[in-house]
């Protein structure tokens, strides 16, 4: 599989995009340890991580964070957690986890050719020990880093870690680069583009921002996506609310242009079952 190799993207502040799924991975350096941020899809995924980091660094990891509960992004947390690095995330991610990924990875354990991409056989669904219910700094190592838990979204574990000495934000899959942000039946569609307006409000004009699949981007690039993402909670809210059931409901144009047809019924799906709909 391809990898990508270590970007600085600010001071001793580090992306990488790993295959499968293109997924990102940052690394905040400290003075003698650095922290890992997304521990990828699965145990062997995680170790190579590890390895990587403490190769191409040279200093043990002091400490892990996740993005939100998405497998790409936290089923390797159990590598970490074996291996003594405490990780920080979202306090809703353990809800999250009974909720959703726990149900799916026994759903793919027991018939593995479902899914076959995923290896997930040596999967143990691992929370983060330290939960994250209001914004934290974190003082690691000389380095101060902010995690931001985020209100209900791309999903309802979504958290920002923020460099500040580095103006850098990761901000996992409430943004995407590499393709148009994905919906799933726990994301928040009317909630999503709030908390990037939100996120907008404290995200520094010349702040680097890193989606969770893609490359860097800037805060214009998160309050564009915000208005693609405002316009379809919109459209699908007078849908609901002219009494149509989700296979009626025509999205406009400039929708179908942004978003392939399957990702927009995932989307109208969400959204009624949130709101009240059929
Ligand atoms: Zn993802």
């Amino acid at each position: 599989m391809g990898h990508g190799t270590w970007v600085e993207v600010g001071n001793r502040a580090f992306h990488r995009r790993y295959e499968p799924v293109d997924v990102s991975v940052g690394v905040i350096l400290c003075e003698q340890s650095a922290l890992v941020i997304d521990t990828r899809n699965n145990p062997a995924e995680a170790r190579e991580l590890m390895d990587d980091v403490l190769k191409d660094f040279g200093v043990p990891i002091a400490a892990a964070v996740n993005t939100h509960a998405h497998y790409d992004h936290c089923f390797g947390n159990q590598v970490f957690a074996d291996a003594g690095v405490p990780i920080y995330g979202h306090a809703l991610m353990k809800r999250h986890f009974e909720n959703y990924e726990g149900p799916h990875l026994a759903r793919v354990k027991n018939s593995p050719a479902s899914e076959p991409d995923k290896n997930w056989e040596d999967v143990r669904l691992t929370p983060p020990g330290f939960e994250i219910a209001s914004c934290t700094e974190l003082e690691l190592d000389q380095r101060t880093i902010c995690l931001v838990p985020l209100a209900h979204g791309h999903t309802d574990s979504d958290l920002a870690v923020h460099v500040p000495d580095a103006n850098v934000w990761f901000l996992g899959d409430v943004i995407e680069q590499s393709g148009p942000p994905m919906f799933g039946p726990d994301s928040d569609i009317a909630g999503w583009p709030v908390v990037l307006h939100e996120l907008a409000q404290t995200i520094r004009p010349d702040a680097t921002l890193i989606p969770g699949h893609g490359d860097a981007v800037d805060r214009d690039f998160l309050v564009c996506q915000a208005s693609h993402l405002e316009l379809l909670a919109r459209e699908i809210c007078q849908g609901l609310e002219q009494g149509l059931a989700p296979g009626e409901l025509h999205l406009s144009q400039d929708l179908r242009r942004l978003w392939p047809a399957e990702h927009l019924a995932s989307a109208i799906d969400a959204y009624f079952a949130k709101n009240g709909g059929v």
